[in-house]
C-alpha cells in the first residue's frame, strides 16, 4: 500500500508540469527517474514466503523462480536464464529445504524462465512439465534475427553506459545473461490443452493452459495452498502486449481470458513471472480481475475505433484505461504501453493497411522530404524549424523534422543527426516506460558513436 501511494502521488504531480509530450508515459525527467526507482522495489533481491511451503525468489535474475516444498521432495517453478543465476538462487532457496528436486515446471518457453534447469536437476533426472505446445512460439522469426537482436539490445538497454541505466520495467538491469539457455533441459511431461492434475512430492498440482504472451503458456494452481503461479501473463506493470524489439501478434483476447480464468480460482496468493507476489485473497483476486479487464478494455476500445474507420495512430492516441484501473500500481505502463498495444491489435487483426487510400501508395520518403522542405520555404527554413523544435523541447517534432532533413541532398545531415541524438535523449529522459526509454537512449548512443551509418538514422 505504501508503494501504491508513493507512485500515485508522483504520478498525479506529473500532469501539471509537462507541456509537450508524444505519449502519456512521458513526464518531467526527475519524475520519470523517481517512478522507475520506485518500481525497482518490485524486483529487489529477496525470497518471499508465499505460503507455509512455497518460497519465491525475486530479483536474483530478471524473472522469478519458486520452490514448493512437499513431503519427500521439492518442485521448482521456472529456472531463470542460465546456470549462473540458477546456482546462486538455488543456494538461497536451500535455506528453506534440502529435499531432492522431484519436478521442474516451465510456465512458458522464454529463456529467462528455462535456462538454468541443470542446476536444479543435478543428477536426479526430475520430471519436467511444460505445455504440449511448448516452444511453438519462439518470438521473432529467425529470418530477421540480425535486426531482432539489435532491437532487443536497445529495448533492454544492454549497451547503455552506467549513467543511462535504470531498469527493464519488470526486471533489473545489469543481469548476467552470458550463459543464456546453457542449462536448458527439454520437458519430459507435456501438459495437454485440457489441463492436467498431478500429485508431486505429496503436493496436489493443477496445470491449466493459458495462452497470452505466448501460445505455450500455462498457469499452475495449488488447491491446498491456494497459490497460483501466473507465468508472464501477469506482473506488476501494464502487460507487454507488444514488444518493441519486434514480436509476432500476441492474441490479446486470449490473454485477457486466461487472466480472468486465473481470477476465478480466487487465489490466496499470486506469484507472477516477474515482480513481487501479491498476498491475500482479496488483493490477489482483484489484481487478476483488474488486469484482465484492462486488457479487454484496450481490445474493445481498439475494435470500436477500427470499426468506426479510424486509423491505428488515431486510435492509439484515443484509447485510455478506464478511470478505476489506470492508477492501479500493477497497471502503470512501466513495461507495456497502451498505445503500443493498440497498434499491435490493429496490425494483428488487419495488417498494415489502415483502410485509407491515401496510405495505399504514400510518397517515397525522399520525395516527401523535398515537398515538406518546399512547404517550409526551403531546406534552410526546414532546418531552422527542426532546431527550434529541439530548443522548445518539442522532441517528437524535432525527430520527425530531422528525418526529413536527412533525405535532402542540400540538407545539413550532420546537423540532422545531432538534433536527432539530442531529441532522443530528451525523450528518453522523460520516459518512465523502460523499453521506450532504453530504446531512445540506446539509439542516441549508436548514432553518436557512428554505429548507424549512411542515411539509416
Ligand atoms: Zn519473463
Amino acid at each position: 500500500m505504501k508503494l501504491l501511494t508513493g507512485i500515485l502521488s508522483i504520478f498525479s504531480a506529473t500532469i501539471l508540469v509537462v507541456e509537450t509530450t508524444s505519449a502519456d508515459t512521458q513526464v518531467e525527467p526527475v519524475i520519470a527517474l523517481e517512478m522507475l526507482r520506485t518500481q525497482e522495489q518490485q524486483f529487489e533481491q529477496t525470497i518471499v514466503q508465499v505460503a507455509d511451503n512455497v518460497f519465491t525468489a525475486v530479483g536474483f535474475h530478471g524473472a522469478n523462480t519458486s520452490m514448493i516444498v512437499g513431503t519427500d521432495g521439492v518442485i521448482i517453478v521456472d529456472t531463470l536464464m542460465g546456470p549462473g543465476s540458477a546456482a546462486k538462487t538455488f543456494e538461497a532457496l536451500r535455506a528453506y529445504s534440502n529435499k531432492p528436486v522431484k519436478a521442474i515446471i516451465y510456465t512458458h518457453n522464454h529463456p529467462d524462465h528455462t535456462g538454468g534447469s541443470t542446476i536444479f536437476a543435478g543428477d536426479l533426472l526430475p520430471d519436467i512439465y511444460a505445455m504440449e505446445s511448448f516452444s511453438s512460439d519462439a518470438g521473432v522469426d529467425d529470418a530477421v534475427t540480425p535486426v531482432g537482436n539489435r532491437r532487443g539490445a536497445r529495448q533492454f538497454g544492454r549497451s547503455l553506459p552506467q549513467s543511462d541505466i535504470t531498469n527493464r520495467g519488470v526486471a533489473p538491469a545489469n543481469t548476467f545473461d552470458g550463459d543464456r539457455s546453457q542449462g536448458f533441459l527439454p520437458p519430459t511431461i507435456l501438459v495437454p490443452f485440457d489441463g492436467l492434475s498431478a500429485e508431486i512430492a505429496g503436493i496436489d498440482v493443477e496445470f491449466h493452459f493459458a495462452p497470452g504472451e505466448t501460445d505455450d503458456a500455462l498457469f499452475i494452481w495449488l488447491p491446498e495452498e491456494k497459490v497460483l503461479f501466473t507465468g508472464d501473463n501477469f506482473y506488476s506493470s501494464f502487460p507487454n502486449l507488444y514488444a518493441i524489439r519486434g514480436s509476432a501478434y500476441r492474441n490479446v483476447l486470449n490473454w485477457s481470458d486466461s487472466v480472468a480464468r486465473m481470477a476465478s480460482f480466487k487465489p490466496g496468493a499470486v506469484v507472477p513471472g516477474h515482480t513481487m507476489p501479491i498476498l491475500g485473497e482479496s488483493d490477489a483476486t482483484n489484481a487478476l480481475n483488474d488486469y484482465s479487464r484492462a486488457i479487454r478494455s484496450v481490445y474493445d476500445q481498439t475494435i470500436e475505433g477500427i470499426n468506426a474507420g479510424k486509423s491505428p495512430e488515431q486510435i492509439a492516441h484515443e484509447v485510455v484505461l478506464p478511470e478505476n484501473l489506470k492508477e492501479k500500481p500493477y497497471l502503470l505502463e512501466f513495461y507495456g504501453t497502451v498505445p503500443n498495444a493498440v497498434r499491435a491489435i490493429y496490425t494483428g487483426l488487419l495488417g498494415w493497411f489502415d483502410g485509407n487510400p491515401t496510405t495505399l501508395n504514400p510518397l517515397e520518403p525522399r520525395i516527401r522530404a523535398q515537398k515538406v522542405a518546399e512547404l517550409a520555404g526551403g531546406t534552410q527554413k526546414l532546418s531552422e524549424q527542426m532546431q527550434s523544435a529541439l530548443a522548445d523541447k518539442d522532441f517528437q517534432w524535432a525527430l520527425e523534422l530531422s528525418d526529413h532533413v536527412k533525405w535532402l541532398d542540400d540538407g545539413d545531415r550532420q546537423l540532422a543527426r545531432k538534433v536527432k541524438i539530442e531529441a532522443l535523449r530528451g525523450l528518453g529522459a522523460m520516459e518512465y516506460n523502460a523499453p521506450n526509454r532504453n530504446y531512445y537512449l540506446s539509439y542516441a548512443n549508436e548514432l553518436e558513436s557512428g554505429q548507424l551509418s549512411g542515411l539509416w538514422f
